[in-house]
């Protein structure tokens, strides 16, 4: 049913991707005049390598897969855009987009002219299959599922998402940017089993690197060879290449995880405790989705007092919900205070 060959729009499919002289000459070459750089030595003087080759080794090893299973991008942000690209037709395709959600998705739907159909979630941000399904028609390019789920927090079910992998003829794109806050391991083990996945990681959240722009897409070899061959040859920069297979090679994020989900943990029995606070939802990511008795007037109340957090209320079942990011134990202490002292200005 799932075919690859179909979905791939005709342009990008005939599409001969820019090549570099670099590409014709696999050894070590001794002179470099073929790229119009500066040749005075300095840091950054040379193009990064366009395939990230070792990069891409580093992180192969790092989460068991093939190095020609991953795409990298400008953060994950660039690869949301590359699937649309790659596979929706402007102004015919469309992409389905469960809310509420992360809403770069619909924003890169927008700019590629495609629709973007958003049945919702349960009123618990679980997959609803039946309203999925029927938002789907035969111009339904890519579903896009985020879990753990932003701005919920909570991870969608297994198997919810194995059903709509089986049912769905396009991709389903699994956007995974918090699963390293999460002790449930990552969808890439079900990559064997389904054509049509392609999961999402990022550098920008538990690896701490949001700076320096890396996203990963991890997905079968031909859906890579289809986003490589549309991306801008150099999207990631030397810096970054460099930065990133440090940080990698450390491999130590799990003390700040450990440190940053403890917080999360105390951070929601606090807020559980105040008045002014109607449900903290739990979540698995390092955000609390969190309701309160008046969502926009504790939202100003904490910009007064300089501390910035999302404001979600417009968002489909998160009414009253302000959306706060786990900080430092200095930064978490800051905002209990701040929040227990409206509290009592709203008693008095
Ligand atoms: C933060 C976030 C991203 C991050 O994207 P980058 O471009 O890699 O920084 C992607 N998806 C979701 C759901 C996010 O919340």
């Amino acid at each position: 049913m799932f075919d690859l060959n179909l979905l791939v729009r005709k342009n990008i499919k005939h599409l001969s991707p820019y090549s570099t002289a670099r590409d014709d000459f696999k050894g070590a070459a001794e002179v470099f005049l073929d790229a119009n750089e500066n040749s005075n030595p300095s840091a950054y003087n040379r193009y990064p390598d366009p395939h990230q080759a070792k990069l891409k080794g580093t992180i192969a090893s790092l989460k068991s897969i093939l190095p020609d299973q991953i795409v990298l991008g400008n953060g994950s942000d660039e690869i949301i855009d590359l699937l649309i690209r790659a596979f929706c037709e402007p102004g015919v395709d469309n992409v389905i987009i469960p809310q509420p959600t992360y809403g770069m998705y619909r924003v890169w739907a927008q700019v590629n002219s495609v629709e973007a159909r958003e049945p919702n979630l349960t009123d618990e941000f679980a997959l609803d299959i039946q309203k999925v399904m029927l938002a789907i028609d035969h111009n339904s390019k890519l579903l896009f599922l985020c879990s753990p789920n932003n701005p919920s927090g909570n991870l969608l079910h297994k198997d919810s998402i194995e059903s709509l992998l089986q049912s769905f003829s396009g991709i389903v794109v699994v956007d995974e940017a918090y699963i390293d806050f999460c002790p449930s391991p990552s969808l890439t083990e079900l990559l064997d089993q389904y054509p049509n996945l392609i999961i999402l990681q990022t550098l920008s959240k538990a690896w701490g690197l949001a700076g320096i722009r890396l996203g990963i897409g991890i997905a079968s070899k031909q859906i890579v060879a289809i986003l490589s061959k549309i991306k801008a040859p150099y999207n990631i920069s030397a810096a970054t290449q460099e930065i990133a297979l440090q940080y990698l090679a450390q491999n130590n994020i799990r003390n700040q995880v450990s440190t940053i989900t403890a917080e999360r943990r105390k951070l929601e029995e606090a807020l559980s405790r105040l008045s002014i606070v109607q449900q903290v939802f739990s979540s698995q990511a390092n955000f609390l989705l969190v309701r309160f008795t008046d969502a926009k007037k504790c939202y100003s109340y904490l910009l007064e007092r300089k501390i910035i957090v999302r404001d979600r209320s417009s968002l489909v079942h998160c009414n009253n919900c302000l959306r706060i990011t786990i900080g430092t134990v200095g930064e978490n202490q800051k905002l209990l205070n701040a929040l227990k002292t409206y509290e009592e200005s709203t008693i008095y």
